[in-house]
């Protein structure tokens, strides 16, 4: 199955230079230009991956990745933002409110074609039967949902991964640098605070009810799904909403 990538963006020449490129790479594309329709648009299409421009006339790119993250059908589908600003304030905050991955314009288009690629691949195991239970977080991997209790918890694609990956091997504590490796892949560069940032809002989605926090920071070690926390330390979280 061909995977079809939604380009959500008004300028046209960089429509018209999305969809050339990946056509020739073989992706089906799909286009909304407005904001406003843009999420009618992707419930449409349904698209495997989303290019999201930030700046959109109608609804802010930032507002339409919420509505896909809270969308039951729609919130495992990944999401690049495209931006025009190159802060580094709005990129984490890009990321915090849901997205995967983040350019900023002018964008290389191979860049950005293997980032598509390693999104991909990075959804791909997500896709495996089975269930993981800790405590009383359960995955379910056939449907992709999450549960606290009986508490549905909203994960984008990455938290997701990153989820499943901690929860294969509760309480081992994993570098930071060995889940860039195994969550986002090792083809493409990634900062090492990419991974807190991605911690952050994966502890935030769990926590949401008032559960107690069952993701252990280990000071210059790592990360680990664990019950007990004697040395939590979330200092190193230090980007701010
Ligand atoms: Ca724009």
């Amino acid at each position: 199955m061909t995977d079809k990538i939604m380009i959500i963006e008004d300028e046209e020449d960089i429509v018209t230079l999305l969809r050339y490129n990946l056509e020739k790479e073989g992706f089906e594309t799909c286009v909304a230009t407005e904001g406003d329709k843009a999420f009618n648009a992707i419930k449409i299409n349904q698209p495997t991956l989303i290019l999201l421009d930030w700046m959109l006339p109608g609804m802010s790119g930032i507002d339409i990745c919420k509505q896909v993250r809270y969308d039951n059908d729609l919130r495992n589908v990944p999401i690049i933002m495209l931006t025009a600003r190159g802060e580094e304030t709005d990129k984490i905050k890009g990321l915090t409110i849901g997205a995967d991955d983040y350019m900023t314009k002018p964008f290389s288009v191979p860049e950005l074609i293997a980032r598509i690629r390693a999104l991909l691949r990075r959804i791909q195991p997500v896709k495996t039967k089975g269930e993981l239970v800790f405590e009383d977080i359960k995955m379910d991997l056939a449907t992709c949902r999450v549960f606290r209790g009986s508490r549905v918890v909203h994960l984008g694609p990455t938290e997701f991964r990153l989820l499943q990956f901690l929860m294969e091997q509760p309480r081992h504590v994993f570098p930071r640098e060995q889940l860039l490796k195994e969550v986002w892949g090792a083809d493409i560069h990634v900062e090492l605070r990419t991974v807190d940032v991605h911690i952050r809002r994966l502890r935030k989605a769990m926590n949401e009810g008032g559960e107690p926090d069952l993701i252990r920071t280990v000071r210059a070690a790592g990360y680990s799904i664990d019950s007990q926390q004697p040395d939590t330390a979330q200092e190193d979280e230090n980007t701010e909403e």
